[in-house]
């Protein structure tokens, strides 16, 4: 369960940008019952390394990617629920409830990453979030040194954020388990461009059709490696904020939101203050996705720090607007000793 070398473990292989970032101590545990013990001793909890950025080498590091397994707890003729395991990989498990007849979760296949982690930005794709399959999340709270049973409605599940990202919870509650709530009737969500544009007749009625299109369509769009996805969230507006905007940039895309706020597209302010494919050092705006940004092979983490900042500042001056970043950044220690 637990790895440490004078001059650290090496964690390239622990995170999506590859960078060649190393840790005091890489903390495993495969069963739940070593999770109190690990997290005495871990200053950061990870899953995947899919949405972090690590700016150098790293405290004690937690992965609960090993946690593993899935119970159901009660089964109807029209949902199913079921607690699954933090470590459990994302896709994998979105194909399996679908080979269950368990859905509701397809639209987000192909997202990297785990279970747990899931919950911690509440992920979301093609119009579908995973927020409304949560019933509750169960984990180790270090603080109360005690095992805790959260309800959603306890967790703040928002767009792209929860109660674990604030600072009384990060790093201070293990999610172990998570209790999802799924259908039992396979009900489609078909109205993103990307997957309207398909027009299939076997989307309507084939759950597993839905997940390999979704994946056809992920795949031919982003790098499968050396990024963590999106960097920045899409920012929400209010409506004076938007017509600000609009008068510097008049066809801006919009969405409107129940709360009256609107969503405007971080990748169309990225693009239009002309930073697609922009380099510095070994980190580059991706050419197509001006969202993402790449580790080209040789970034080091300064680097793609310093092109964030770069993106941030540009779009900053340009149209007035903050982008906050969606990864998460991960302070160092001082660099260990090779
Ligand atoms: C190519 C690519 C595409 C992506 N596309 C999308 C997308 O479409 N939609 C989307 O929403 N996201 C997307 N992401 C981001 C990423 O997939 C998700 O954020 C994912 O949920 C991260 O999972 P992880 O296990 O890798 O988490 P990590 O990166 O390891 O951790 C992320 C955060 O969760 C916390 N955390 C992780 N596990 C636990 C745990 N067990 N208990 C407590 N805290 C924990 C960490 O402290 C950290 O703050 C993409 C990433 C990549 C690389």
């Amino acid at each position: 369960m637990f790895a440490a070398a004078s001059g650290g473990i090496p964690l390239d292989k622990y995170h999506t940008f590859g960078l060649a970032v190393r840790t005091q101590a890489l903390i495993l545990p495969a069963r739940e019952d070593e999770v109190p013990e690990a997290a005495q001793k871990a200053a950061y909890i990870l899953g995947e390394g899919s949405n972090i950025l690590p700016l150098g080498d790293l405290p004690p590091v937690l992965s609960t990617r090993y946690l593993r397994g899935y119970a159901v707890l009660e089964a109807t003729s029209d949902l199913v629920r079921v607690e699954v395991a933090a470590g459990e990989n994302w896709d994998g498990w979105v194909r399996f409830c679908i080979t269950q007849g368990w859905y509701g979760l397809e639209n987000l296949a192909a997202i990297p990453g785990s279970v747990g982690a899931a919950v911690v930005q509440n992920i979301g794709a093609y119009g579908v979030e995973v927020a409304p399959w949560v019933e509750s999340i169960y984990g180790w709270n270090k603080r109360l040194q005690a095992w805790q049973r959260l309800p959603a409605e306890a967790c703040s599940l928002g767009y792209r954020s929860s109660v674990f990202q604030m600072p009384a919870w990060q790093d201070q509650f293990v999610i172990t388990r998570v209790v999802l709530r799924l259908k039992r009737r396979y009900e489609p969500v078909l109205t993103y461009p990307d997957v309207v544009r398909r027009k299939h007749p076997r989307l309507l009625y084939d759950p597993l059709y839905l997940y390999e299109t979704i994946r056809a369509i992920r795949a031919e769009k982003l790098p499968a490696e050396g990024s963590a996805g999106s960097f920045f969230k899409n920012p929400i507006l209010k409506e004076p904020e938007l017509a600000d905007l609009q008068k510097k940039a008049p066809d801006i895309p919009f969405h409107p939101l129940p709360d009256g706020r609107y969503k405007v597209p971080a990748a169309w302010l990225i693009d239009k203050a002309g930073l697609k494919g922009y380099r510095l050092g070994g980190a580059q705006v991706h050419p197509r996705q001006p969202l993402v940004l790449v580790n080209l092979g040789n970034a080091t983490p300064q680097d793609l720090w310093a092109l964030a900042q770069h993106v941030q500042k540009t779009v900053a001056e340009r149209w007035g607007i903050h982008l906050e970043p969606e990864v998460r950044v991960l302070a160092p220690v001082p660099t260990l000793e090779p």
